[in-house]
């Protein structure tokens, strides 16, 4: 065992970061999922975000970074430090699970506006509930993300002051996408906001409260969806190959939305158009091209949210156009406001209430990564790989619903895959460019 990862349990509640990992170091080991809040942290010229050969964002140093800027970013970083809701909230919900933690209340429902069902995900709750904060003045901003406006294929972060512009950031963007880059010129801007993200950006920034009380002051509502993982720009790339296009050709690029699940949608400059079906674009799961950081992710069901939004497909599985329809987990008292006073104003409709059994049913594959999670990391600590800090996510409570025999096959093969590297991402270099330069 290398001596950082001695310094580092798989879940413990007092951890030490008393060895930083070097930016390399978090990013070589496929901890970073290119969220930005390193950058932000940073001084303006000392990290930027790339876009790597393999279709990553990723976070590269410029200069040499001090021991107390490594501090800071080891910190904060989802890579290094991930932790679940506070024991006191966790005690005091409504309702718990092992695998699916706290709730206030769980329903099934969807965006009392038709526009917003419609050019949504799945059921518009999160679009609904963004124009929602800012129509009833509780928020003065949203912080989400959207198409890029130059690149449609590539995905931007993007602040949304009226319900418009809310709308123009629904639908999922699965390739990456760095929200939290400027997320200290977020914070600067001294007004109450809200954040829409992945479960890992929430992990970050509820990191960041820790030690910058603004973020608790100034973020009023974190809001999110159940998540597989994010794939590499690659996967898109895979895609325009399959059609014989070029990214520049591209005046459109949607995963999803306009139905439910919808249709993956490329319109080119020149007015042509091309389409996959949701089942034909994640049909061969070898070539999802999920990120490294997903497959031991912890909390991909956004148990330190306020609200998380989930896809809920009740006859089993995508068709093209299914029923408008969101899973809602309620996780906070704060959540639980927000969520009456959005029913009450017709922002949101509810069919009925559900339960974490059939949340399960509906999202076995989460079950299964929750379960799976403490051996994986086990295996990779063993292998003597840096693992993050986990706390307050009872991951070893999931991993005992396993049997014995699934858990050591779960952590000799994240052992095996760790040793022959295959659970790393190569050193970050920016597209077409040389290896070169770049500073631990
Ligand atoms: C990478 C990824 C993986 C997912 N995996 C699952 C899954 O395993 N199970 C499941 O139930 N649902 C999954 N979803 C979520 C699902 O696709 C819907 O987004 C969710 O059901 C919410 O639906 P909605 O209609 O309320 O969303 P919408 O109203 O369309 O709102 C979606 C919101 O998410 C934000 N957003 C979209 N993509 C990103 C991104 N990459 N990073 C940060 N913010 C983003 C948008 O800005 C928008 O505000 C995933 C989504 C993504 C992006
Ligand atoms: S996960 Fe975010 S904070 Fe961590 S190294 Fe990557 S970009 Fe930086
Ligand atoms: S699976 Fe986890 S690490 Fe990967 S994008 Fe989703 S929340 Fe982030």
């Amino acid at each position: 065992m290398s001596d950082r990862s001695r310094d580092r349990s798989a879940e413990c509640t007092e951890p030490p970061l008393a060895v930083p990992l070097s930016l390399g170091e978090i990013v070589e080991n496929g901890l970073c999922i290119g969220c930005g809040l390193c950058r932000s942290l940073a001084a303006p010229q000392e990290i930027e975000m790339i876009m790597t050969p393999e279709g990553r964002l990723r976070p590269i140093a410029r200069t040499a970074l001090s021991h107390s800027t490594l501090t800071r970013i080891n910190a904060v970083c989802p890579g290094t430090r991930i932790a679940g809701p506070p024991p006191s909230q966790t005690a005091a919900a409504a309702l718990n699970d092992t695998v699916w933690g706290p709730a206030e209340r769980l329903s099934l429902g969807f965006s009392g506006d038709p526009a917003v069902r419609f050019q949504a995900s799945s059921g518009g709750v999160l679009t609904a509930l963004g124009q929602f904060l800012l129509t009833s003045g509780r928020v003065n901003f949203v912080l989400h993300v959207s198409a890029s406006q130059t690149a449609p294929m590539r995905s931007e972060r993007r602040l949304s002051f009226d319900a418009a512009s809310v709308l123009e950031g629904a639908g999922s963007r699965y390739g990456p996408v760095a929200p939290l880059e400027d997320f200290s010129e977020v914070l600067t801007r001294g007004e109450p906001f809200a954040l829409i993200a992945k479960p890992c950006d929430i992990t970050a920034v509820r990191n960041l409260a820790r030690h910058d009380p603004r973020v608790d002051e100034l973020m009023r509502y974190a809001l999110t969806f159940a998540c597989g993982g994010a794939s590499d720009l690659s996967k898109s790339e895979q895609v325009l190959q399959r059609f014989g296009l070029t990214e520049d050709e591209l005046a459109l690029f949607r995963y999803r939305g306009y139905g439910n699940p919808g249709l993956n949608r490329i319109e080119t400059k020149d007015g042509r158009a091309f389409q996959l079906t949701y089942r034909q674009l994640w049909e061969d799961e070898d070539k999802w091209m999920i990120q490294p950081r997903c497959k031991i992710c912890p909390d991909a069901i956004g148990q330190v949210a306020d609200i998380v939004a989930t896809d809920a497909w009740l006859n089993g599985g995508p068709a093209v156009d299914d029923e408008a329809l969101n899973g809602i987990m309620v996780r906070t008292v704060r959540g639980l406001e927000l969520f009456d006073a959005a029913v009450a104003a017709g922002a949101l409709a509810i069919k009925r209430e559900t339960s974490f059994v059939e949340l399960g049913e509906l999202q076995s594959h989460q079950t299964r990564k929750r379960r799976a999670v403490w051996a994986r990391l086990k295996g990779i600590e063993i292998a003597g790989k840096p693992v993050p800090v986990v706390t307050d996510l009872a991951l070893e409570d999931c991993a005992r619903q396993n049997t014995l025999t699934g858990n050591l096959a779960e952590g000799r093969g994240a052992r095996d895959r760790a040793k022959r590297g295959r659970l790393g991402e190569p050193r970050p270099v920016l597209r077409g460019e040389a290896v070169k330069g770049g500073c631990p």
